[in-house]
Order: C-alpha cells, then structure tokens, then sequence
C-alpha cells in the first residue's frame, strides 16, 4: 500500500509499505478520507516531543472495514466507519468522568499510531475496544464524514459556553474551524454572529453560509462597529478560532460584562500577548478552556452531520490525492483553502 510516512521534521514521503493484517481485536480499515488538520501541519513542520518518527500523520479519518481479527464482533467488512482518534484508558478519574480527552494516558490514532494519510489504517485492539469507531450513514460521504473530529472539537468548546438565544458571539477567523463554531452558534440559537477576518475570500465564504455581520479588522475599526451595533455593551461569549494573539486581547475587550471567553485555539510558541487580564476582574468575565473532543462528542458531531442539522458540504474546499499530502500540508500553511481533504 501507499502512505505518506514522515521521516524527520520536513521529510514526507509516499513509501511503499506492507499491508497490515488484523490481529486479534483489530480492525483493518481501507481509508477512503482523511482531512488535513493545522496539527498535521504543525507535526510536519516543527515534530513533536511525544511524536516518535517515522510516522503516518492523519487523525481525521473515515473508511471502509476490510478485515476484522478475532474476537471483534461489533464490525465487520464493508461498515462505513469514521474513527474518533482519541485512545483513552476508560478508568482513570477524567475518564470516569467522561472526560476522556483529558485521560492520562490518552493516545492518538496519527500521533502515537499510525493514521489516515495511508491506503490501509491498522486499528489498534484497544481502541476497537474504547469505540473509537462510528458508523456512517449511507448518505453522508466519507469526505463530510472526515469533518466530524474538527466539530467535535468545537463542540466541546460550545457545551462549556452554553450558548442560547439570549447571547451575541463573536468569532475570531473565517477558517474551517470558525465557521464550524459559528454554524454551532446558530444551532444554539444565538441572537447575532459576528465573524472577525483579516482574508477577504474568508468573509466571502462565510457569507456564502448566511452570516450577516462579517468585519474585516484592517478595513474598520473593530471596537468601534461592535460597541455601535451592540449599544455600547459588548458580546456576550468571544471565540478565538485563530492563533492571534490581538484576537484574544480584542475578544476581553469586546466582551460585555459577565461575558464568557471560549480558549478554543492554542497560540503560537513564543507568542509573547499583552494582556490585560483585569478585565476579567472588572467585567466578572469566565474563561473556558477546550482542548480535542471526547468520544461522546465525537458521535454527536456525526449525527449532527447526519442528520443534516450541520452541513460542511461548502467547507470542502479543496479535495486531493495521496501523493499530494504535500502541497495539500501547504495549502493549510498559506491558508489558501479552508479546507483539504485527502480522498483515496
Ligand atoms: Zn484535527
Ligand atoms: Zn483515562
């Protein structure tokens, strides 16, 4: 088979490799999708203490199963499945808690296994066991179906900020995973969504999924046009989906009193921000952390995406081969798509 194993920090290549066979408990999956994430770029780009080389990256995955090993009855050849690609150990307190992204002793299917830029994906026996894989339904493609880790994510992001119809959110970048927010926003009811987005064919494509309030920052004055549309008040719930450090520095200001800032993106290493924490003394703002998705979340996302009440047909931007994982890593890079997809 084919795969895109990456060998050193830069150094991907298209290798030839046996196909695995299923031992007992695992599920062979032919991979028929595999979306590009900004942590596969990161990966690539820079490694990773805990990512041990070489590896196949690709953690948004949906295939067919090929073969099961012994003792798995719960799939069997020609299941359409996507994997949630959290390994957890089901036992230590996050996960009793049904935290299970935070579980000590997580792993990850592209990061401490291989995954999903490959023709065939092994599935480990433990994580057949945790349930990592989900079917999906006949009508929803692959490609829709490698979306769901990504709204996952921002699903769990959105259950901490319980989001109803009482509340303003502002979102901080016009990408993949601001859209997903903004879409879940407006599932939950929200009064008005503002989009933030320095790149105008971001905006254009925003507007494309009906948001009506898109501000470009280095046109307007952002402050300004939020305070005058909001009377003077501010957002009630502020979502960075960007690395920036001014969105988060804008997004405390912009916040009403009593407002709810979602720590949806990481920053960037090094990213030194001035930051005037006091306004979450001033204003009694909370803060709220989300880091990857639970399996729960993860199989909500998919009937989410099943059942039509979140579509990400628009967001598939840009579909490629194996053997451009490359170029496609770049395009991620230089943000000239909002999303891409390897489709096999
Ligand atoms: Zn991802
Ligand atoms: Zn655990």
């Amino acid at each position: 088979m084919q795969a895109a194993v990456l060998e050193g920090v830069q150094k991907l290549f298209i290798k030839q490799k046996e196909i695995p066979r299923c031992k007992a408990g695992e599920v062979l999956l032919q991979v028929k999708a595999c979306s590009i994430c900004r942590t596969d770029l990161k990966c690539y780009e820079l490694g990773h203490r805990d990512l041990k080389l070489p590896r196949v990256l690709g953690h948004e995955i949906a295939g067919i199963v090929v073969e099961t090993g012994s003792g798995v009855d719960k799939y069997k050849k020609g299941d359409r499945v996507q994997v949630s690609p959290g390994i957890s150990c089901g036992h230590c307190e996050f996960c009793l808690q049904g935290r299970d992204n935070l579980c000590r002793r997580l792993k990850i299917m592209g990061f401490n296994y291989d995954g999903g830029f490959a023709e065939y994906l092994l599935v480990p026996a433990e994580a057949v066991l945790s349930g990592v894989l989900n079917m999906i339904p006949p009508h929803l493609s692959y490609e829709e179906a490698s979306m769901t880790e990504p709204l996952a994510c921002s699903l769990n992001m959105q259950e901490a900020l319980k989001i109803t119809s009482s509340d303003t959110v502002l979102i901080f970048g016009a990408g993949r995973l601001g859209i997903l927010n903004a879409l879940l926003a407006r599932n939950s009811g929200a009064k008005k969504i503002f989009v933030v987005e320095p790149l105008e064919r971001r905006l254009e494509q925003a507007e494309k999924y009906g948001f009506a309030y898109l501000f470009n920052p280095a046109k307007s004055c952002l402050y300004r046009e939020i305070m005058a549309i909001t009377n003077n008040r501010g957002v009630d719930v502020v979502i960075p989906c960007c690395p920036a450090a001014e969105a988060f520095n804008s997004g405390l200001h912009l916040l009403a009193a009593g407002g709810r800032f979602g720590f949806f993106s990481g920053l960037l290493p090094g990213d030194k921000m001035k930051i005037d924490l006091n306004l979450v003394h001033y204003k009694e703002l909370t803060m709220f952390g989300a880091y990857g998705c639970t399996s729960a979340h993860n199989k909500q996302a998919l009937s989410l995406l099943a059942s039509g009440a979140l579509n990400v047909k628009k967001l598939l931007s840009q579909v490629i081969s194996l053997e451009e994982v490359e170029k496609g890593l770049k395009m991620i890079k230089t943000l000239s798509q909002l999303s891409v997809v390897v489709s096999f």
